[in-house]
């Protein structure tokens, strides 16, 4: 992605000494006063999005709605949800006019697991302030100085990684292989660690006593849906803690864990809500259901009420830490990667991750890395990486035995071993993934 120019850069300063201290303290405003922030900030980028997006206007006025009606949260509950498919077929309406068109937007993709891929725009607006919201959310990880360095492991750099230097925040791709980055690392002594988990299991795997000694102070992980009991392992070989990251490309930040290891929604980013998966009805607080959410910091591109396709429960803060943010909790990842069983039963990804995850712990199994695949309701792949030591026969059998009596009778379970297992596109290792729709 293009960097930032100098006007760019400039308003980030700026915009950095006026409005730091307020980002950073608005997730300890009381519940009642965040969510009067987020209504003020949802009727304005309605209102954007109805005069300066065909695809919204054309929405709203099916339904009957104008700017002026979305006055409170029953009004806004009201507006319709808009899926990926819809954005991606009406790609051309939904940019807003004129803003659109600047030369200094940028464009991202997301990739969903159906394969289709949006084309995100944004304005400068939207990676300035969102990047004070990400100093934020990975300073409460490890409040680093301007002294001390950070990296950051990524499919791509940040745009204005160049500039914001004075926070030392260091990219590395993550298609560097594991020798190189953990001499890399090891140079730059980083305080903070931002990773995607499977990358940090491949260093760990290969590098175990090198990983306990760099010194690091925080990890957080992101992209990639990871299990607690993971992540807990991360922590014991780095001995430092690891916090969690729900974010997507088209929300910007939607959740971060903290001390307690509770998700905080990152509330002045993405307004989340949780609905039943097959209607705009909200599910019971604390219980799981779509999440659905408005990007409030994106007013090139409008995401108002857009379902995210993933699955978790939203409660109302309460942790003893100081972020009055909601949580969330029980991600259970994309619904399309769940598996669903010939009688019935529907197991969330999240559930078979942390069962390979216990398996391989449970039995000591040196293995690097795992995907399970449901090519049919009744026939499940396990692919293996191994490392030194592995005896494909023991391991392949143990595995399959698991597997079955967990999944139950009738299901074929098949264990391979291969040399790597290939990533996305994007870079993104899928440890769970469902051909049954
Ligand atoms: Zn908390």
């Amino acid at each position: 992605m293009r960097t930032f120019s100098p006007v760019e850069f400039a308003r980030l300063v700026t915009r950095y000494l006026r409005d730091y201290p307020a980002i950073a303290a608005f997730p300890t405003l009381s519940p009642e006063r965040i969510a009067e922030a987020q209504l003020v900030r949802l009727r304005r980028l309605v209102e954007i999005a109805y005069h300066g997006s065909e695809f919204y206007r054309r929405l709203y006025a099916s339904h009957d709605i104008a700017p002026e009606d979305v006055r409170s949260w029953a009004d806004f509950r009201r507006l319709p949800t808009v899926t990926k498919d819809d954005l991606i077929e009406h790609h051309d309406l939904v940019p807003v006019g004129a803003s659109a068109v600047s030369r200094r937007v940028r464009v991202s993709y997301s990739s969903g697991s159906s394969g289709k891929v949006l084309k995100i725009l944004a304005g400068p607006d939207r990676f300035i302030t969102s990047a004070l919201m990400m100093l934020r959310m990975y300073r409460s990880a490890y409040p680093f100085s301007a002294r001390e360095d950070v990296a950051l492991l990524y499919t791509s750099t940040y745009p204005y990684l160049n500039f914001l230097n004075p926070f030392r925040i260091r990219y590395i791709n993550t298609l560097t292989p594991p020798a190189q980055m953990i001499a890399r690392l090891e140079r730059m002594r980083p305080k903070l660690v931002i990773a995607y988990p499977s990358i940090l299991m491949e260093l760990t795997a290969a590098f175990e006593s090198r990983c306990r000694a760099l010194g690091v102070r925080a990890i957080a992980t992101n992209s990639e849906q990871s299990t607690q009991l993971q992540r807990d392992m991360l922590a014991d070989v780095f001995g430092c803690p690891v916090f969690d990251e729900y974010s997507s490309e088209e929300l910007v930040l939607g959740s971060f864990q903290c001390a307690e290891l509770r998700y905080h929604l990152q509330e002045d980013c993405a307004y989340l809500e949780s609905l039943k998966v097959d209607s705009d009805e909200p599910v019971p607080p604390g219980r799981v259901g779509e999440i659905v959410g408005t990007c409030l910091v994106n007013t090139v591109m409008p995401f108002i009420r857009y379902r995210q396709g993933d699955l978790a429960a939203i409660s109302p803060a309460n942790c003893s830490c100081a972020n009055n943010g909601r949580i969330m909790s029980d991600i259970s990842g994309r619904k399309n990667s769940s598996f669903r069983l010939p009688d019935g039963r529907v197991l969330p990804s999240g559930r078979v991750l942390d069962w390979t995850y216990k398996l391989i712990i449970e039995h000591r199994l040196p293995i690097a890395q795992f995907q399970v695949i449901q090519h049919q309701p009744a026939w499940v792949e396990v692919i293996l990486v191994g490392m030194a030591g592995y005896r494909h026969e023991d391991s392949a059998r143990l595995v399959a035995q698991s597997f079955k009596e967990g999944l139950g009778d009738g299901i074929r379970v098949e264990v391979t071993q291969v040399a790597s297992i290939q990533r996305t596109p994007a870079g993104k290792h899928l440890p769970i993934r469902s051909f049954v729709t």
